[in-house]
C-alpha cells in the first residue's frame, strides 16, 4: 500500500482529491478522518497541513504526496519533485500601497517586507541585489503596510483581487508555482510499482483533461 499526503482542507485539497477520483480511484472522505483507505488501489491517503505534507514525504511518513511549489521550494525539497500537476497555479509577488511611489526593485533597499515566504524572498531579493528586512509572518501578510508593519508585501496571488481590496498593487513577480507530485527519496519496489501505476492513470487523465 501506497501513502499518499494531501492538504486536509485549503485551496489544494479539492483539485488533488479530484484527480484521485478521476484516477478511477475510490476512498470514502470525511472531513473529520485524518486517513482513509482506498476501496480499489493499494493507495492510503492522509489529510494533511500543506506546509507540512514536504516533510512527512522527506521523511518517509508518507511515500508521495500533493503540494504547492512555493510551500515545497520555500522549504527547501524541490529534489522530492515527480511531476507538475498543472493545477492550483499562482505565483508569489512583491507587492506595494497603491499610493506608493515605484519604479524598480531597487526601491525596496533598506525596506521592510513582510512575508510568509522568507527563503524565496531572500532568493530573490540577492539575485536583484537589493537588501531588505524580511518579517516573516504566518498569515494576512496583506494587511501588514496598513497596520504599519512593513512597506511591502511579498505574497501568493492568483487573480489580484485580494490585494486590490487591500489598497495594494503587484509590483514583481518573485515565483511561479503549480502543484507538485513528490515522491520519498527511498520507495520500495513493490510502491515503486504502485507508483508507476498511479502515474500511468494521472498521465491518461491529463491527456484526457487536454
Ligand atoms: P493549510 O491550512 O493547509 O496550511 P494554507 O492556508 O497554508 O493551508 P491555502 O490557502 O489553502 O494554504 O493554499 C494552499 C496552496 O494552494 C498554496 O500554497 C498555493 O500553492 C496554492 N494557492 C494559494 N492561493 C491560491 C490561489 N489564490 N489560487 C490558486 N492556488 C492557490
Ligand atoms: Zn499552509
Amino acid at each position: 500500500m501506497l501513502r499518499l499526503a494531501i492538504q486536509k482542507s485549503g485551496r489544494l485539497s479539492d483539485d488533488s482529491l479530484n484527480l484521485i477520483r478521476e484516477c478511477g480511484i475510490s476512498f470514502i472522505s470525511s472531513s473529520l478522518k485524518l486517513k482513509t483507505e482506498c476501496t480499489n488501489f493499494p493507495l492510503e491517503i492522509l489529510f494533511l497541513r500543506d506546509d507540512d505534507i514536504p516533510g512527512y514525504v522527506a521523511d518517509g511518513v508518507a511515500d508521495i504526496g500533493i503540494v504547492g511549489e512555493n510551500v515545497l521550494v520555500e522549504e527547501g525539497k524541490q529534489e522530492l519533485t515527480v511531476e507538475k500537476l498543472g493545477f492550483s497555479k499562482c505565483r508569489l509577488s512583491l507587492a506595494v500601497p497603491k499610493s506608493a511611489e515605484y519604479n524598480s526593485v531597487q526601491d525596496l533597499n533598506g525596506k521592510n517586507i513582510a512575508t510568509s515566504y522568507p527563503n524565496l524572498l531572500q532568493a530573490y531579493l540577492q539575485e536583484q541585489g537589493v537588501k531588505a528586512n524580511i518579517h516573516t509572518i504566518s498569515g494576512s501578510v496583506e494587511i501588514a503596510p496598513s497596520i504599519g508593519l512593513a512597506e511591502a508585501i511579498c505574497d501568493i496571488v492568483s487573480s489580484g483581487s485580494t490585494l486590490i481590496s487591500n489598497g495594494l498593487k503587484e509590483v514583481e513577480r518573485v515565483f511561479k508555482s503549480e502543484a507538485a507530485l513528490i515522491a520519498t527519496k527511498e520507495l520500495s519496489e513493490e510502491k515503486r510499482e504502485i507508483l508507476e501505476k498511479l502515474l500511468f492513470r494521472i498521465h491518461a487523465v491529463q491527456r484526457a483533461r487536454k
